[in-house]
């Protein structure tokens, strides 16, 4: 469902965070992006998620050239076939849990009346159906993640891209957030994890290894 094919980023001012990634990313995978701090994580996860656009290589998400589209385009395709996690969980503090989880749904064209209650579904699965009304300011921070999630998957995204999705939590909070994203993946989600945590990693049935923007190990190359 995606492929990226000797992606490269160089920023302004020299820096090449990546130089010829390429990756498949097939329908039902749990894979983690593992490496160091600076290796070039978050570059690759902005490039893939169509954050960003590459300055060599080519992404295709679903067949499709993403270099080919236009800004608009890219949005649309984003809020259909992608759904983004990050560390810092994001979710607006005005917000109730499920209208937190409504706005995953406002670049999908789905109608205001069907929003509601397709967030309560989606907070139902992550096992918040007790806190819909909470503000995040009310919820843990193992919740807030879990609404974070919710937000992710309300428009069925035929990818989820996570980053550092434990990283702001404890060891007993990031364990169950992690546990959750096993459980949707066994339910049929493809999800792809950055950590530089090699526990974490090593958890995941597949890993691809970054150091200084070079993959240097895919479990999965041999498939
Ligand atoms: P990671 O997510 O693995 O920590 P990043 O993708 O954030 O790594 O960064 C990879 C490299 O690219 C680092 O050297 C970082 O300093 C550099 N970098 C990241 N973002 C930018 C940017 N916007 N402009 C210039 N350099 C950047």
């Amino acid at each position: 469902m995606l492929s990226a094919r000797g992606v490269g980023m160089r920023y302004a001012g020299g820096v090449d965070a990546l130089r010829g990634v390429s990756l498949d990313i097939v329908e039902g995978e749990l894979l983690a992006i593992v490496g160091p701090s600076g290796s070039g994580k978050s570059t690759l996860l902005n490039i893939m998620g169509t954050l960003d656009r590459p300055t060599s290589g080519t992404v295709l998400i679903s067949g499709q050239d993403v270099a080919k589209l236009a800004d608009r385009q890219l949005s649309a395709l984003r809020g259909h076939w992608l759904g983004f996690v990050f560390q810092q969980f994001h979710l607006t503090d005005g917000l109730t849990a499920a209208e937190n989880v409504a706005t995953g749904l406002l670049y999908a064209g789905i109608p205001r009346k069907r929003r509601r209650p397709l967030a309560l579904e989606a907070l139902d699965r992550v096992g918040l159906a007790h806190r819909v009304n909470h503000r995040p300011a009310q919820l843990s921070g193992g919740e807030r993640q879990r609404v974070a999630i919710a937000r992710a998957l309300v428009n069925s995204p035929a990818l989820v891209l996570a980053d550092e999705p434990t990283g702001a939590l404890d060891t007993t909070n990031g364990y169950a957030v992690l546990q959750l994203l096993h459980q949707l993946n066994r339910e049929g989600t493809t999800i792809a994890i950055i950590t530089h945590d090699n526990e974490i990693a090593a958890s995941l049935p597949r890993r691809v290894e970054i150091r200084d923007g070079r993959l240097v190990r895919d479990t999965a190359a041999a498939r």
